[in-house]
């Protein structure tokens, strides 16, 4: 398809009718030039409440239930009405009950159950997704522009990992081919759900937390975009979380590695795995900010002119830190390690950093608090006889840490970087724990005490002169 735009949409950018309404207005002005297909994630905070109200159903807590389940539908409908000429009210309502009527069917089963199975929760909190497709389809037919609300589990498949699955590329391809191409070519704009797709039986699945970006980098891959738009609330990818240094600067230009980097290391502005897919075909991304249409954004690609050194800096507050530590030097440190990282990932728990001590053989390595108790039950069973025996000491768990990250092209270039960044935090009176620069070059992962974290990551924002 020549010159496709595919744009994303986050969940401020659809937060209300009149969000809703400035999305209509960007798609028009886009599908005046060219074709254009949409990702959409759901209205803010729903997903957060979808999650709540299975956490409820679960406890048993009927009226919390029933009270969660009042406030999404409320949102839902109060949106739709402010949106939609009155004449096409009753049709969209009547579909927004019937998914509110999947979402109550499997709440109820959760309830009768006392858990929540990970499949049943991935089919559930797709409703979020589902709802906010069905409404902007709808607006942009009523304002002109034909529009089809596409559920991704027609269009991405995925492994089974339930809550976070990974695409297969091949059988996306082939599916949007058959259920994406036919709407594009006949002019329609597919309105598609973010965050979610389907084993290739058709099982229901999610892609993580904030999974709409990467939803949309699958689809702009697979239907061979020319472009990717990434519309949020803020004028793009910063030097640091506005909402932690209040004086951090837009970055005209990232490239793909910088941008997965930040991502990975905890800027919430983009999922982690988004420029996965791009990389092949070297598609462009700009992160865009729907609140200041006036602001050019980011442009992430796969090279840029832009200067090398530091260039940003995140952090990410909940992690855990896990310490291994043999009690007997004849252990081969090695294969401990090696065993190590099969059983983290057998619990799928991710490495975020990983340092060792040659001398004691000791290592540690840093990994999400939400991943924290499979990876340590895997650990437990992996090393079970080691453990009884002696022979490793018991774990080390230590929760009170996060996780800062500096991130640039050619760091390692910058002589006297490392020295002064850490001078910096310890100028602060924040005790380093851990110490981890990957040999890309690109970052500097430091674990810090958890109370000195925002401070170190203001005065790392400050030593590297990064908001000017
Ligand atoms: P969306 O709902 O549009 O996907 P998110 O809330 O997931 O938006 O991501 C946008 C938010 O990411 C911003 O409001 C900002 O607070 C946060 N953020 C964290 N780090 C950065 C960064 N380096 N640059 C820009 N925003 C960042
Ligand atoms: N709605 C999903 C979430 O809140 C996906 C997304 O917004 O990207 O995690
Ligand atoms: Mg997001």
């Amino acid at each position: 398809m020549q010159q496709l735009l595919v744009m994303k949409f986050g969940g401020t950018s659809m937060g209300s009718a009149d969000r809703m309404r400035t999305a209509g207005q960007i798609c028009a002005e886009q599908h005046k030039q060219r074709p254009v297909a949409i990702v959409v994630s759901a209205m803010s905070k729903v997903t957060d409440l979808l999650l709540d109200t299975l956490r409820k159903a679960e406890a048993g807590d009927s009226a919390a239930l029933e009270a969660n389940l009042s406030q999404l539908e409320q949102r839902h409908v109060i949106t739709c009405c402010e949106l939609l000429p009155t004449d096409r009210q009753p049709a969209v309502l009547s579909q927004l009950h019937s998914i509110i009527g999947d979402f109550r069917r499997i709440a109820q089963g959760v309830q009768m159950l006392g858990e929540r199975p990970p499949r049943s929760v991935d089919e559930a909190v797709a409703v979020g997704e589902r709802l906010s497709a069905l409404l902007m389809a709808a607006h942009l037919d009523a304002v002109g522009i034909p529009a089809k609300a596409i559920n991704a589990a027609s269009v991405v498949v995925t492994d089974a990992v339930f809550g976070n699955a990974t695409p297969l590329m091949d059988p996306t391809r082939e599916k949007a081919d058959t259920v994406l191409h036919p709407l594009l070519e006949a002019g329609t704009l597919p309105v598609v759900t973010g965050f979610n797709g389907a084993t290739i039986d058709g099982r229901p699945t999610t892609l993580g937390r904030g999974g709409s970006d990467f939803s949309a980098s699958i689809l702009a891959a697979v239907l061979d975009a020319t472009d990717l738009w990434i519309w949020t609330d803020v004028d793009g990818i910063m030097t640091a979380d506005p909402r932690l240094v209040p004086g951090a600067a837009v970055l005209p230009e990232v490239t793909y590695s910088e941008a997965a980097e930040l991502a990975y290391n905890g800027a919430k502005v983009l999922h982690p795995r988004t420029l996965a897919p791009l990389v092949e075909k070297g598609i462009p991304v700009w992160s865009k900010n729907s609140f200041n249409l006036s602001a050019p954004g980011t442009r992430i690609a796969p090279r840029v002119d832009a200067p090398q050194g530091p260039r940003a800096v995140t952090s990410m507050a909940n992690v855990a830190l896990v310490s291994v530590a043999p009690a007997d030097p004849e252990l081969n440190a090695v294969q401990v390690m090696s065993r190590a990282l099969a059983a983290l990932a057998a619990a799928n728990a991710e490495v975020l950093a990983l340092t060792s001590s040659s001398y004691r053989q000791s290592f540690c390595f840093l990994i999400r608090r939400d991943e924290l108790s499979r990876a340590t039950e895997s650990l437990e069973t992996t090393f079970a006889l080691e453990l009884a025996h002696g022979y490793l000491k018991p774990f080390e768990v230590d929760e009170n840490v996060g996780l800062l990250a500096i991130v640039g092209e050619g760091m390692r270039g910058t002589t006297g970087m490392a020295g002064r960044i850490f001078t910096a935090i310890s100028q602060e009176d924040v005790n380093i724990i851990a110490i981890a620069q990957g040999s890309s070059e690109l970052t500097i992962a430091i674990v810090v005490r958890r109370d000195g974290l925002e401070k170190a990551v203001r005065a790392v924002h400050e030593v590297c002169q990064l908001g000017q």
